[in-house]
């Protein structure tokens, strides 16, 4: 999952950017409020941390602008003051939930995991299935045959991808985007090996094998039925 950070306090924001990386998520900073509008109308996020004390324009400028284009997206602010009217701004321009600074890494990462569950309207499962694979989005766990597979961040947020779009043939510079936050470089053959190390631990002992290379095209996780 993607998540847009706008921080321009340079600690605090690479802190976040490190933090949720290493929870697996694929992070983008922006620094100022136009950059972080900007990313947030014309890329898509699963969910946006926005500090209200920006440069350019402040967090509330740009939660109006990403309400105004229609985005559904879930928005958590960030605010220096413990202050009431913050909040109630906050929440009336469309914000989801808001925390204020300074907090704990563990308290955002909860805020993050519920908003995100919630985020899913349709009332999405929090768990994506294919065959007998099992991939719990909060626990972030996964099993086969009720086998307890341990991935790494990368190898989990691949396997996502591939369950949330299974049946379609995604190309390496989607999941290099959507994994790696890379542009794709043909030099590199990260994404074969990832892929590689995914298939022993989900496919190799079990059948139906689930993740297929499309050759020329990029890889598609399905079952055959
Ligand atoms: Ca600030």
């Amino acid at each position: 999952m993607k998540i847009l950070v706008v921080e321009d306090e340079h600690k605090t924001g690479n802190y976040l950017k490190q933090g949720l990386m290493e929870a697996g998520f694929v992070v983008d900073l922006a620094r100022d409020g136009i950059d972080g509008l900007h990313l947030a109308l014309t890329e898509a996020f699963d969910l946006v941390i926005l500090d209200v004390m920006l440069p350019g324009i402040d967090g509330w400028q740009v939660l109006q602008g990403i309400r105004r284009s229609g985005k559904d997206i879930p928005v958590l602010f960030l605010t220096a003051r413990d202050d009431v009217d913050d909040r109630v701004k906050g929440l009336e321009l469309g914000a989801d939930d808001y925390l204020v600074k300074p907090f704990a890494f563990s308290e955002l990462l909860a805020r993050v995991r519920t908003l995100l569950r919630r985020g899913g309207k349709s009332k999405e499962s929090d768990v994506l299935r294919a065959a007998d694979l099992e991939l719990d989005l909060l626990r972030r766990r996964v099993n086969r045959s009720g086998k307890k597979i341990d991935l790494t961040s990368k190898e989990f947020a691949l396997l996502e991808l591939l369950l949330r779009r299974q049946g379609e043939v995604l190309p390496r510079s989607l999941i290099a985007s959507q994994v790696w936050d890379m542009n794709f470089d043909s030099d590199t053959n990260v994404i074969e090996v990832a892929i590689r190390r995914l298939r022993v631990k989900v496919d190799d002992n079990f059948e139906p094998k689930l993740i297929r290379t499309v050759r020329g095209m990029g890889y598609v996780l399905e079952t055959n039925d």
